[in-house]
């Protein structure tokens, strides 16, 4: 990245103050929503997001009451948005804000930097946006148009990339830090797309920008996968009484989605018969077992490949969890990987 790139400072600038979208963690600059609706954004669409932070918002409305929650209850204001420990970082670092800073939002990066799931990028944003702090937040979308605008063709999925845009950044980031990271991160959410194809004739950046000039957008940027996700083969068992409560187990506290509920489940693929005699195990009595659908779900480092089964039992056995759907619909966070299996 050897452009020089302050030219960009004063078109992206008076772009963003055209083109912003108004967003519910916009309304002000609270730390405290900005900081949620950051740590939702992260690998999850703007879309998606808006329902869930106005829910969060009800529910949790500051840290005091976030440091206090419940976990079964945060779990389930976060259900189906993914990456769980996202949620379990948040109640973490309220709890420091109120035991280590008195409750009052830190002001600045190195602080912030310091709380749990809070890294470069969110540090970033939380201290431009809210105090002005003249430090840059490079997220995906930042880091795809800098490759673009400089035509940098280093691998965007690689630390030492986002480390060296970091630096390539720094000594341009205006007075008005908040609005010119944001602007960055805005333009890469609606112009320069993720897609092959950004929108070059609206983008205040053209005249700077070296893919849109050698005409690399579709090339650009370099994205290269270093790891191969693990797959793993599962059975998946909805146990349904005949009053309709369905079991529910707790997953292990370390590991993926640790002390998530999930449906019980068995690794490999099982069929009617083994799974007879697994039932037969738990002190279970099936009426019938018939195959669901199959499903899969991809986490960052694993594929998880499932084959569902419907069984109808008697009665309930001390294994497990038993609730009705109402009560699993309130109270139970349920990943979206078992909740295939509910539809
Ligand atoms: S000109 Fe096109 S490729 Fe360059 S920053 Fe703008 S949208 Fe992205």
């Amino acid at each position: 990245m050897e452009q020089n790139l302050s030219a960009i400072t004063a078109p992206l600038l008076a772009w963003f103050a055209k083109n912003k979208r108004s967003l519910p963690w916009r309304q002000d600059k609270q730390p405290y929503h900005v900081w949620v609706s950051e740590i939702m954004l992260q690998q999850t669409r703007i879309e998606a997001v808006i329902n869930y932070y106005a829910r969060f918002m009800d529910a949790l409305p500051n840290v005091a009451s976030l440091a206090a929650v419940e976990d079964d209850a945060l779990l389930k204001l976060w259900e189906g948005l993914g990456y769980y420990s996202r949620a379990r970082n948040l109640k973490k670092a309220a709890q420091s804000i109120v035991t280590e800073h008195g409750g009052i939002f830190p002001n600045n990066y190195a602080q912030l930097r310091r709380l749990a799931g809070i890294g470069d990028y969110t540090a970033g944003a939380i201290s431009s946006i809210c105090f002005n702090e003249r430090v840059p937040a490079v997220d995906g979308n930042v880091l795809r148009v800098l490759s673009r605008l400089t035509g940098s063709r280093a691998n965007v999925l690689l630390p030492e990339t986002k480390k060296a845009a970091i630096k390539r950044l720094q000594p341009i980031i205006p007075p008005q830090s908040g609005n010119f990271n944001e602007a960055l991160m805005e333009l890469g959410e609606t112009v320069c797309l993720s897609n092959s194809a950004p929108a070059c004739e609206t983008c205040p950046l053209s005249e700077q920008c070296t893919a849109f000039r050698e005409q690399l957008t579709t090339e650009l940027p370099v994205r290269i996968k270093q790891q191969k996700r693990r797959s793993e083969k599962l059975t998946v068992l909805l146990l349904v009484t005949k009053n309709g409560q369905i079991a529910l187990d707790k997953r292990p506290d370390g590991g993926l989605l640790p002390g998530m509920y999930q449906l019980p489940n068995v690794s490999g693929f099982l069929d009617a018969t083994q799974i007879n005699a697994l039932l037969k195990t738990w002190d279970l009595l099936p009426h019938s077992i018939q195959p669901l659908k199959e499903a899969k779900h991809a986490f960052t480092h694993i594929h998880w490949f499932m084959h569902g089964w419907n069984i109808a039992v008697e009665t309930p056995c001390d294994r497990f969890i038993w609730v009705s759907p109402q009560e699993l619909d309130k109270y139970y966070a349920l990943p979206t990987a078992f909740r295939k299996f509910l539809r």
